[in-house]
């Protein structure tokens, strides 16, 4: 079985090698003919408006998938009658579109903080005064925290506007969170779901900086509310692939974010932390094979290498540590790697320690790329 994914990216990369051993080949679908998934497949280079490019990509592939969310609709619509593509369409969509993503969450029963839609400057003026403090986002292709402004002052409400190169602004109220969790889910063609269990996410600069997993101090009602939410949004969607719903924690209750209709890399311990990866789970998903238990096997922590990797030998002289290299140049901002850091015996060494070290060793290779 041949498996198309749209995007060849560290995701990519990562979903076929965790397909390959299963018998499953790849083919990806990419602008750069260096991108990171070249070492798990075939690699049909091309743009998302080149009808050809993507016909080469979907000749003989049993199923279409996606690793990146601002695929445009209209390449989906190109390949719709080449192969099941796996999410589909609508998911691709809603997700796209903050205010849409945000309209279908009140749908599904999905809780959210306080926003509102602004298409002009006055509109984005009022709802900034009906709000107070507030965050002004765009509405499509903003990721990593960029297009994105915090609005203090009725002033900045002009600075803001100018953010609106493509298509309208949401206006979000700020979340007084205690903390950022995920809940990552994978549905089967035959609606079975399982949940892999929620996490803890640190941001830095709007960049994902680590993941704790499973994350702390969750309560049985948490847990549920987590579970029911992404259940919902999976059913509504007929979603069949891996699913993650960014959450805050405000006082125990739940608000969500956004979500990412793919592999998400708050899902990245799961390679070594649970019992099958959400890579894998995703592969079996779109498939139509039986999905594997989601549990954790481990107390893990991951932490993203951004900019450049620190030496492999210094990472590696710990047990129970993962280094993942997406073989990308170093670049200031860039992700270009990861570390999961498990509980795992056996080990003489403390998992607070260990991960103390790898934060260092992971910010000096930062500042170095910073520095040029
Ligand atoms: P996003 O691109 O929506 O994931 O936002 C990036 C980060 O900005 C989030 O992970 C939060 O740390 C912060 N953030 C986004 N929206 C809000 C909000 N409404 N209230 C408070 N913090 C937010």
């Amino acid at each position: 079985m041949r498996i198309g994914v749209l995007g060849g990216g560290q995701l990519g990369r990562m979903l076929g090698l965790a397909g390959i051993p299963l018998g499953l080949e790849f083919r990806f679908f990419d602008a750069s003919a260096e991108a990171p998934a070249l070492a798990a497949g075939e690699l049909v280079c091309g743009s998302y408006e080149d009808a050809a490019a993507l016909q080469r990509f979907a000749a003989d592939v049993d199923v279409i998938t996606y690793e990146f969310e601002n695929v445009p609709v209209q390449a989906l619509d190109l390949l719709a009658t080449a192969a099941p593509i796996r999410p589909g369409r609508r998911a691709l969509e809603v997700s796209q579109d903050r205010v849409n993503e945000k309209s279908f969450f009140a749908e599904a029963g999905v809780a959210t903080g306080e926003w509102r839609k602004a298409d002009t400057l006055e509109e984005l003026k009022s709802a900034a005064a009906e709000l107070g403090d507030c965050i002004v986002k765009t509405r499509r292709m903003g990721y990593d925290g960029k297009g994105q402004m915090r609005i203090k002052t009725p002033a900045d409400c002009e600075t803001a506007w100018n953010l609106t190169s493509n298509g309208g602004l949401i206006v979000e109220k700020v979340v007084p969170f205690d903390r950022e969790l995920s809940q990552v889910a994978v549905r089967g063609v035959d609606g079975d779901i399982r949940f892999w269990p929620l996490v803890e996410n640190v941001h830095k600069d709007g960049i994902l900086h680590t993941t704790t997993a499973p994350a702390q101090g969750v309560a049985p009602s948490m847990k549920r509310q987590a579970e029911n939410m992404i259940r919902s949004v999976m059913e509504m969607l007929e979603y069949v692939g891996v699913l993650t719903i960014e959450f805050f924690d405000v006082d125990g209750s739940l608000l969500a974010n956004e979500m990412a209709p793919r592999v998400h890399n708050s899902g990245h311990w799961t390679i070594e932390g649970s019992v099958t990866s959400q890579f894998e789970n995703h592969v079996r998903a779109i498939a139509g094979l039986p999905l594997g238990h989601a549990e954790a096997r481990f107390a893990s922590v991951m932490i993203n290498c951004i900019g450049a990797m620190p030496p492999a030998p210094a990472v590696l002289q710990h047990d129970g540590v993962h280094l993942h290299d997406y073989g990308k140049a170093a670049r200031e901002g860039r992700k270009v790697g990861h570390i999961t850091i498990c509980d795992e015996p056996p080990t003489g060494e403390s998992l607070k320690d260990k991960v103390e070290h790898l934060e260092r060793l992971v910010e000096e290779a930062r500042l170095i790329a910073a520095k040029g």
